[in-house]
């Protein structure tokens, strides 16, 4: 959990301080309130680790299972350092909105790891995740609850997460997704969070008249979700000035060339020492005079200490919850628009969808049909969400959740306590 001076930033308050606004403009009742904003079921493990160098390390696991109303829960395992149970919690509500929000059969859910991955070798790294999900693995299963990849967990430990799960349970694909494409994996699943944040992005630039032709932007974070955001938008024609990652931000007037920035950090694991530009720090480019910025590292990025330096007029939300309470107060305040994490960065979570059905149906899809079915679910959801935000004066986070919580709660209404 960020903390920084004056402001306590927690991902679940903030989650919670976004749904109660819109479930005040639904007029959504006191009960149903209380019901969807407690979690069902929160799981913490012990994971003792025997590091190669014979050293015993103990870190804590959490899974928690946020609402599966409208189905088996879903949602990212995340291996860092700061992970509490309070921040999965948080992201496991969000998961909750989101699946909704993009009306695919799943519930909310989120794990963790308080792990710094960069203190493991690989052979760590397997025996770490294979104990988390031999300490877990009893509330999970292709219909209850289905992890995928967060940051710093991947395809790989995806797989490893299918094996431990299927040598208790069986062969079960649809157990987990981001799964390597030899382990059933979906086509596309690897770029899809970077794809939907470049789809919504362009339908609602569609209609506010927006041409991506003539726009900067700048991306924090350059792993699996900024690094593909980036390729997409500068393939729309956008011109992304400025990139960046844990080593620090890299900036362009006349644009990053993102191919080259794709090819060092393959080469290097990084973008450290990427020689193009001006090295800047991570604070400077979420101040950078671009017309979109996006945030997808992570979460509280833009807070009340920083969100008064920002510039940018759009703010495209492509990590979880990067934006504050006090955050998005200053931000609104200044005439920025934001284009919330649960719709901007719900491709994800599409493509998970579509992983596990096809693991179900044992039946493949290739990557044009993928993203031909992620661009409707996108473009749909991204309409939806605009239009409402018009038609009742709201933002769009606030209509994105109006039309979560009324999904939700219908399917909590029909199921009964
Ligand atoms: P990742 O681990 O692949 O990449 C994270 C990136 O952020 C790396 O480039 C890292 O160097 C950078 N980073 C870390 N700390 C930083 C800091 N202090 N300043 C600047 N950069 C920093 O993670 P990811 O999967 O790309 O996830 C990024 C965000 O997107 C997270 O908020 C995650 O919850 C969200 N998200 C991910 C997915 C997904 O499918 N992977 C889906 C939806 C949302």
């Amino acid at each position: 959990m960020p903390e920084e001076s004056g402001e306590h930033v927690s991902i679940f308050e903030t989650a919670n301080a976004q749904f109660d606004r819109a479930a005040q403009v639904i007029e959504l009742d006191g009960e149903m309130q209380a019901l969807l904003k407690s979690p069902f079921r929160e799981m913490q493990v012990e994971i003792p680790l025997r590091r190669d160098n014979g050293a015993l390390s103990l870190y804590r696991g959490y899974r928690v299972q946020f609402n599966g109303a409208r189905g088996p829960f879903k949602g990212g395992i995340r291996y860092h350092q700061d992970v509490d149970m309070d921040e999965v919690r948080g992201l496991a509500a969000l998961m909750t909105w989101k699946t909704a929000l993009v009306n695919i059969p799943f519930g909310g859910g989120k794990g963790g790891v308080n792990v710094n991955v960069k203190e493991l070798n690989r052979f760590e790294n397997e025996r770490l995740t294979r104990k988390f999900i031999s300490r877990i693995g009893h509330i999970l299963g292709p219909y209850r609850d289905i992890p995928a990849p967060d940051m710093n967990t991947n395809a790989q430990v995806m797989a490893w997460i299918m094996d431990e799960y299927s040598g208790r349970h069986g062969y079960s694909p649809a157990a987990v997704t981001g799964k390597p494409l030899a382990l059933g994996g979906s086509a596309g699943r690897e770029a899809a969070t970077g794809r939907g944040v470049v789809m919504v992005f362009e339908e609602i630039a569609r209609r506010e008249g927006w041409d991506p032709k003539q726009m900067t932007a700048a991306v924090q974070g350059f792993g699996n979700v900024g690094s593909y955001a980036s390729r997409f938008l500068s393939e729309i024609g956008i011109k992304v000035q400025a990139i960046s990652d844990v080593s620090g931000a890299y900036f362009s007037q006349k644009g990053v060339d993102i191919s080259r920035a794709w090819n060092h950090n393959a080469r290097h694991g990084s973008l450290e020492s990427f020689a193009e530009g001006d090295k800047i720090s991570n604070e400077e480019l979420l101040a950078l005079k671009v017309d979109v910025l996006v945030p997808a590292a992570l979460g509280g990025v833009l807070n009340k200490e920083t969100a008064g330096r920002v510039k940018a007029r759009i703010v495209l939300e492509a990590a979880n919850a990067p934006v504050t309470e006090a955050g998005e107060k200053i931000l609104e305040a200044n005439g920025a628009c934001l284009i919330p994490d649960i719709l901007a960065n719900a491709g994800g979570v599409t493509v998970s969808y579509f992983e596990w059905v096809q693991n179900i149906q044992q039946f493949t899809w290739d990557e044009d049909r993928v993203n031909s079915e992620l661009g409707k679910i996108m473009n749909r959801t991204a309409a939806q969400v605009w239009e409402l935000a018009k038609q009742r004066n709201v933002s769009m986070r606030t209509a994105a959740f109006m039309i979560a919580i009324e999904r939700v709660a219908e399917a909590e209404r029909l199921r009964g306590i």
